[in-house]
């Protein structure tokens, strides 16, 4: 095992509310997602204590790292103080997954980082807009992922950025892709 794969071993992945900005045609959580849709009742953002446990637990066993995923992990107002708990309890790895809508906000991108989220990965599925688009089901998220994806790239090249403080200020941005039949 290499130090990177060392680095990301034992990467507990939670998820944290099954509420999305996006209708992906592959969606593993679409289920979940739609039963939300007008249904109050429906307990589609897990209570913040529940991801406490969850942090604890992957701390519990051992865990170098924790990701956070859903659904879409920053539609969770307290996902900086989630992130935060994680650094504190002294996690190395903490990742947020998501189709990068947020990240146009170059501010919310630094409150994440300044939290301790060190792994940024979104979910990008071809860099033609109109299919990315199609295959993520909501107009503007190629642009606002792409903008999202240049925010933090400035903000983890610049010298005077803001570093992480886990993992020694080093911070990684990576895409996921999927093969769908509408990928070109
Ligand atoms: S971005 Fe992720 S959670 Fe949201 S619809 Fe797409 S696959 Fe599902």
């Amino acid at each position: 095992m290499d130090n990177e794969e060392n680095k990301t071993a034992g990467k507990i992945e939670s998820l944290v509310i099954f509420k999305c900005n996006c209708r992906c045609v592959m969606c593993s959580t679409g289920l979940q997602i739609d039963r939300s849709l007008n249904n109050d009742s429906y307990q589609s953002i897990r209570p913040y204590k529940d991801i406490i446990k969850d942090i604890d637990k992957a701390v519990k066993m051992g865990a170098k790292g924790f990701a956070f995923s859903g659904g879409e992990a920053t539609l969770r107002k307290d996902l900086p103080l989630l992130i935060r708990y994680a650094r504190i309890s002294g996690l190395d790895h903490i990742e947020v997954q998501s189709n990068g809508k947020m990240y146009v906000y170059e501010a919310y991108c630094r409150k994440l980082i300044k939290a301790g989220a060190n792994n940024f990965v979104i979910s990008f599925h071809s860099c033609q807009e109109n299919i990315q688009d199609k295959i993520m089901g909501v107009p503007g998220t190629y642009k606002q992922a792409v903008q999202g994806m240049k925010n933090l790239n400035s903000l983890l090249n610049s010298p005077n950025g803001c570093e992480s403080p886990a993992s020694g200020g080093g911070v990684k941005l990576s895409i996921r892709s999927s093969i769908t039949p509408k990928t070109q």
